[in-house]
């Protein structure tokens, strides 16, 4: 006889592995975990690549936070070892450090600048626009022509294959404008990565009788087989849910592909952006985060494409008004048969692994509520 689960769920990444991991601790589920890939943690997956180098199969992961409680609660399952993500721009032969600091401001006009005389020279040099309604407005307020052309048009281009007058201003306007010499990539207050890895630390969260996995499984082929007596977990495309009644929402893909060497590092930092030369915008050594001790160094390569797995919602409007659609149904679906539908897949949305982490310990909480009303 087929056993019983009080919960399916549909994904082993972040969301699938953080509800799981609550609702046995809470409530005493019994889950089973479903995944089309061969391995748990979705997109976060890391592996020792033939090399002996750990490396981050579907992009570099900048874990970081601003929430103490967060690293508390993953801390359960994990150690940790500081970030150190620095990334810097090619333009014209030269690396400049990314995002924009005093450091890449005094290297691209050949001065020194104080955060005073920086701020007086943007506002020289800037587009002036109070309300820009797309990112290249948006960019060329904050910093000008020149710097927009350097470091954001072509990346932009080639990242969406999409002009950053059509994209929505949030896309470039991610991205901080520094007045200080900070090099590193973002601004949390947490910056730090799994000791071992985001596989172990999530192979270790879901190691727990009462929750089982199984792998190569897409959710097509169980649906109308597996049948879990309580509630359904779904962190898959929510289009593919509804068989794409209303068609299709796009995604962006990346090609990559890894290069080892025969050298401990190859590059002076884990990230070089190229938003001018070759077909990739970035190359990645895992290694300057993970630290680990090799003889040998592997870098990634990422090529944009519309084809494979989906990696980042396009941020248009069109595509937000047939999420909503599909949001509706959803929510029919949860309350007719139970179905919560969470993480970036199913909401359609770009989020991090912090994001998503909150995003699952809400939905969790939101099916503990439910079933105890
Ligand atoms: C290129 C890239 C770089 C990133 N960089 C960072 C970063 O630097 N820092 C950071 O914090 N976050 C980063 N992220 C984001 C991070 O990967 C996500 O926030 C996180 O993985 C989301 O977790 P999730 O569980 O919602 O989705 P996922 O990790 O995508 O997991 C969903 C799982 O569902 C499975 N699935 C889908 N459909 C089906 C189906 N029909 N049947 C069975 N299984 C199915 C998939 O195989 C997948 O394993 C990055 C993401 C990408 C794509």
């Amino acid at each position: 006889m087929e056993k019983e689960y009080d919960l399916l769920i549909v994904g082993a990444g972040p969301v699938g592995c953080v509800v799981a991991e609550q609702m046995a601790l809470r409530k005493g589920w019994k889950s089973l975990i479903i995944d089309k890939r061969d391995h748990i943690a979705g997109n976060c997956y890391d592996r020792v690549h033939e090399s002996g180098v750990l490396i981050h199969q579907y992009g570099p992961h900048y874990f970081r936070s601003n929430k103490k409680e967060l690293i508390d609660y993953l801390g359960q399952y994990t150690d940790w070892i500081p970030g150190n993500y620095e990334v810097r721009s090619s333009f014209n032969g030269s690396l400049y450090p990314f995002p924009i600091n005093l450091l890449t401001l005094g290297q691209f006009f050949n001065r020194t600048f104080t955060a005073e005389e920086a701020e007086s020279y943007l506002n020289e040099i800037r587009v002036p626009n109070d309300e820009p309604a797309n990112s290249e407005e948006f960019v060329l307020s904050r910093v000008g022509k020149e710097l927009y052309e350097a470091f954001y048009l072509n990346y932009t281009l080639k990242q969406w294959e999409m002009h950053p007058k059509d994209l929505n201003k949030s896309v470039c306007g991610r991205i901080p404008i520094r007045f200080n010499k900070d090099i590193r990539y973002v601004d949390h207050e947490y910056q730090l990565t799994p000791k071992d890895g985001f596989t172990e630390m999530f192979g270790k969260m879901i190691d727990n009788p009462l929750i089982d996995v199984q792998l190569e499984t897409d959710f097509e082929s169980i649906r109308n087989t597996i049948k879990p007596t309580k509630a359904t977990l779904y962190s898959g495309p929510i289009d593919a849910y509804f068989n794409f009644q209303y068609g299709k929402l796009p995604w962006r893909s990346l090609d990559i592909s890894f290069k080892d060497f025969k050298e401990e590092y190859k590059q002076p930092c884990v990230q070089i952006n190229y938003p001018n030369d070759h077909p990739y915008t970035r190359s990645v050594e895992i290694k300057h985060v993970t630290k680990q001790e090799s003889a040998n160094t592997v870098i990634s390569y990422e090529v944009p494409t519309w084809e494979g797995d989906p990696y980042y919602p396009v941020p248009a409007d069109d595509n937000a008004a047939l999420f909503k659609r599909y949001w509706a149904l959803a929510q029919e679906e949860n309350k007719s048969n139970n179905v919560y539908f969470s993480g970036r897949l199913a909401r359609y949305t770009y989020i991090n692994t912090d994001e998503a982490i909150e995003m699952a310990l809400d939905t969790a909480e939101q099916i503990i509520q439910d079933a105890e009303r």
